[in-house]
């Protein structure tokens, strides 16, 4: 139960277990090119998508690398440790950030966000987490996408925890660009990075006075590729395929269940997991407005590192995360997603952490 990477059902273990492949040719592109037509679908948007082997991270990086040129100001939504890694993967790719902070622990407000646009014209894009998985919260993505496209600015969205647990809605919201991977609200194994980029995406990536550096994480190589390479091998490196018929098996039993319901039972598990903490007297971290469905955090009682409670509740089979940053030695993070998010699950852990505050 740590907020990633999430342990997958039995289906999507099985689909992992068949004779490799070789990753090109005629039957595989095909099946490859149905999986991320199933992910369009999922995620409401008609743009490019992109599976690639890699982890979340390299999606955000190729979108800000790519969408942006060294020098260009782009905004950073920053109230946790993710939007910080934002803030530091523009910084790395060159680009001034100005930043729009919100505590740790609190949803930033969209109208900040318009405000600090009309205040930096020469912001090109607004850089957001969706799902802040270090403080269980759910930034409110598509009124921050509202203000930045009313204002002509691009929006670009880590999704990496809430794909899968939430809506998303890219066209209707109005992102460019977003960035998920495979082994967290997806229900699959680590190795797969998913990237979404719309038209608007490509046209400031075709308006670029420079090139985009590098090769790996450059979205037009990945687009040159998916184009020229379609029926045979729509990517320009080897792909991990036990990984891709995996999340497959994982899309198959979402779409069984039903996103809405999927969406649904994470909302009311997590509700229950926070309303159960509550109760035992702990402080919840995370803004009781807008949480995030597939991650619970809460400050751990006084006078014990949070490490020591994530021991004891490890020894009672529940294996939680410590947080992040300034909040390491007194949060706990509780990942709930897929196979976890469960009400069963909620009210053992709640028994055992109370058997331990006794
Ligand atoms: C887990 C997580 C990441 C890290 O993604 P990697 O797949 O490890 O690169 C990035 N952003 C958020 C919001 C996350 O929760």
């Amino acid at each position: 139960m740590v907020p990633g990477p999430v342990e997958v059902e039995d289906e999507v273990l099985a689909a992992m277990s068949g004779q490799l492949v070789a990753h090109y040719g005629k039957e595989w592109a095909s099946f490859y090119n149905e999986v991320v037509d199933k992910l369009k679908e999922l995620f409401g948007t008609t743009g490019d998508l992109f599976v690639y082997p890699g982890s979340g991270h390299l999606g955000v990086d190729a979108c800000i690398g790519s969408l942006f040129e060294p020098g260009e100001c782009v905004a950073v939504v920053t109230n946790g440790y993710f939007g910080e890694r934002l803030a530091e993967l523009a910084l790395a790719n060159e680009l001034q950030v100005v930043r729009i902070e919100a505590p740790w622990g609190k949803a930033v407000d969209p109208a900040a966000v318009g405000a600090t646009l009309d205040a930096h014209p020469d912001v090109k894009g607004v850089l957001v987490v969706h799902g802040e998985t270090s403080t269980a919260t759910l930034n409110p993505v598509p009124g921050i996408a509202r203000e930045a496209k009313s204002r002509g600015r691009l929006v670009v969205v880590d999704a990496v925890s809430s794909a899968g647990v939430v809506p998303l809605e890219i066209d209707a919201w109005g992102v460019d660009a977003f960035a998920t991977a495979s082994q967290k609200g997806l229900g699959a194994p680590p190795g797969l990075v998913i990237v979404g980029v719309g038209r608007a995406a490509w046209q400031a990536i075709d308006r670029r006075t420079q090139p985009i550096r590098g090769w790996s994480a450059n979205l037009k190589v990945w687009r040159t590729y998916a184009e020229n390479e379609r029926d045979f091998q729509p990517y320009y490196v080897t792909m991990p395929v036990s990984i891709v018929r995996a999340l497959d098996a994982s899309l198959a039993l979402i779409r069984r269940e039903g996103a809405a319901e999927r969406y649904r039972r994470h909302a009311e598990v997590s509700a229950a997991f926070r309303q159960g903490i509550s109760r035992l007297g702990l402080e919840l971290v995370g803004d009781p407005d807008h949480p995030l469905p597939s991650v619970t955090a809460f400050r751990t009682p006084p006078g014990i590192a949070s490490e020591q409670w994530r021991q004891r509740l490890a020894e009672r089979g529940f294996l939680l995360s410590t947080g992040l940053g300034a909040m390491e030695a007194v949060v706990l993070r509780i990942g709930h997603m897929g196979k976890h998010a469960t009400l069963e699950q909620a009210r053992a852990f709640c028994r055992a952490l109370a058997s331990l505050l006794d």
